[in-house]
C-alpha cells in the first residue's frame, strides 16, 4: 500500500545527490524553497524517513517524528512571517490528490491570499 520508492527525487535530495535551498533541517525534518514557487512564500516540509504521503506518515512514523516535523513547520511559519495575514498548508496525495513526487511533504504558502481551496476540473 505504501510501497516507497527511493528513487524519487526528495530521496536525491536527502542523500545529498541533488541541491536544496533549505530554510531549516532538524533531526527527523528537512525544510526547503519550492523550485517553482506558488506564492512568495513556498515552502516545502518533509520528514526524512521514508513515507510516501500524510497518511503514511501519520499513522507509521514515531511520535519523535511526528511531533519534529509539526514543530518544525511551526517554526518555519514563525521564520517565515507568515502567522499575522496566514498561509495555506497543504498535502496533495495520490492519484486524486495530484501528487506528483512520492514522499511525503507539506507546502506551506503564504505572502498573498491564497485564491478557493479548489479549483473545478
Ligand atoms: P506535489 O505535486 O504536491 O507532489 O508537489 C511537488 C512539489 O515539488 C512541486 O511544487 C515542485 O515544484 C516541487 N519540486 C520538484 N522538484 C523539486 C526540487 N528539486 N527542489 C524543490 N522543489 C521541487
Amino acid at each position: 500500500m505504501h510501497d516507497y520508492d527511493d528513487q524519487n527525487i526528495f530521496a536525491k535530495i536527502l542523500r545529498g545527490e541533488i541541491p536544496n535551498s533549505t530554510v531549516i533541517e532538524t533531526t527527523h525534518t528537512l525544510a526547503f524553497r519550492d523550485i517553482n514557487p506558488q506564492a512568495p512564500v513556498h515552502v516545502l516540509v518533509i520528514p526524512k524517513g521514508p513515507y510516501v504521503s500524510y497518511d503514511h506518515f501519520a499513522g507509521a512514523a514515531s511520535d519523535e517524528e511526528i511531533l519534529d516535523f509539526n514543530r518544525t513547520a511551526a517554526k518555519i511559519c514563525e521564520m517565515e512571517n507568515v502567522q499575522e495575514n496566514g498561509f495555506r498548508a497543504i498535502s496533495n496525495t495520490g492519484t486524486h490528490g495530484m501528487q506528483d513526487v512520492p514522499h511525503y511533504h507539506l507546502h506551506i504558502l503564504g505572502g498573498r491570499v491564497m485564491g478557493p481551496m479548489t479549483v473545478p476540473v
